[in-house]
């Protein structure tokens, strides 16, 4: 099995156009030709990880957080970024990571795993990218099959969550000058974000240069993309005892929070990381606490009384991301062996 197919799959869950501006997910390290012998997951790809996949026989990580986030200009050693990057390449393990594209999708995405760990109900995107959109292309019959496939190729017919495509062709009949020609209609949905590639596309791969078509904006607040998440505690809950089940489940060292409020939870709000850009989000929602990570001093005033905030630390937050990715991968694939790593690479400490 070769290190692409892997990747492929894993991006028909959390394609890479949804990962955020400043993210650098994808394929890091590695040639994606290179045959898989074992892959281990973790939150960070650090040196100790890459010790841990030659032990277990792995020559591919899978990580949350990219290894190489801003560039790099020198390759010294210097750090323990240029130190993990020489190592891999020496060592040859390819490293790929999966970063704000997985948090972006709500099935098997980062925040669902920390909602079933809560054991949260009516749960959704709490900040969905949202847009969908539908093209509808005419092609002739003999060449509708060519362009569907090219189509396919590059995500279109395809949204996170769904098991096969949205698409579907009818057969008509154009009349032009009284001649008939037999002519498909198509229609794809697909994520806003793809706009611009499906255009090029149809430049490239349409029979006709003036590429009939419409494309056609979807309003769905179903959205399946996006960040955060919301949903319901199945049995209101008081304050104190709540954040000390959080505490519990997500193995915190610490939960730093703000005043209590003398209210039952119901409503909870989450984002795996850093998610204080969502607070607005979570209080338009009508959320009883925001739990999440990365939370500074000022920015805990934002509660103004609203809501409870709830910093459970970066880390435990997105713990359970490293399951998530082994369990999705070995679902999948059985020629290689997945494990998920037992180094804890948090590198804050509490005591
Ligand atoms: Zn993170």
């Amino acid at each position: 099995m070769q290190l692409q197919q892997v990747i492929q799959y894993l991006e028909t869950i959390a394609p890479p156009s949804y990962q955020e501006s400043y993210d650098n997910s994808g394929l890091i390290v590695g040639d994606p030709q290179q045959e898989v012998t074992g892959i281990l997951t973790c939150l960070d790809s650090t040196e100790a990880i890459l010790e841990e996949a030659i032990q277990k026989g792995c020559n591919v990580v899978v990580a949350h957080h990219p290894i190489v986030f801003r560039g790099l200009k020198r390759l010294t050693g210097k750090n323990y970024v240029e130190r993990v990057v020489i190592k891999a390449i020496r060592e040859q393990i390819a490293i790929y990571a999966i970063h704000t594209n997985l948090d972006n999708v709500y099935h098997q995405g980062v925040n669902a795993r920390i909602a079933e760990q809560l054991g949260l109900i009516n749960t959704r995107i709490l900040a969905p990218k949202g847009e969908q959109k539908k093209l509808v292309t005419y092609v002739s019959a003999e060449h509708s099959d060519a362009l569907r496939r090219e189509l396919v190729a590059i995500g279109a017919g395809q949204l996170p969550g769904d098991a096969g495509h949205r698409s579907h062709a009818g057969l008509g009949v154009a009349y032009q000058d009284g001649a008939g020609q037999a002519e498909v209609k198509m229609e794809f949905h697909f994520a806003a974000p793809l706009e611009r590639a499906i255009l090029r596309t149809l430049r490239h791969h349409h029979p006709d240069p003036q590429m009939p078509h419409e494309i056609i904006r979807i309003d769905n607040i179903n959205s399946e993309v996006g960040s955060g998440l919301i949903g319901e505690l199945s049995e209101p809950e008081y304050e104190k005892p709540f954040l000390q089940f959080v505490k519990k489940v997500m193995k915190a060292g610490v939960v730093r929070h703000t005043r209590l409020r003398s209210r039952k939870i119901n409503k909870v709000a989450l984002c795996g990381g850093a998610g204080g850009f969502l607070l607005s989000r979570a209080k338009a929602a009508g959320a009883d606490i925001f739990i999440t990570a990365d939370y500074k001093y000022h920015e805990f005033f934002d509660a103004d009384g609203e809501i409870l905030i709830a910093d459970i630390g970066h880390y435990e937050s997105e713990q359970y991301t490293v399951e998530l990715l082994s369990s999705i991968i070995s679902a999948k694939f059985s020629t290689f062996a997945v494990y998920s790593t037992e180094v804890n690479t948090n590198p804050v400490k509490y005591i």
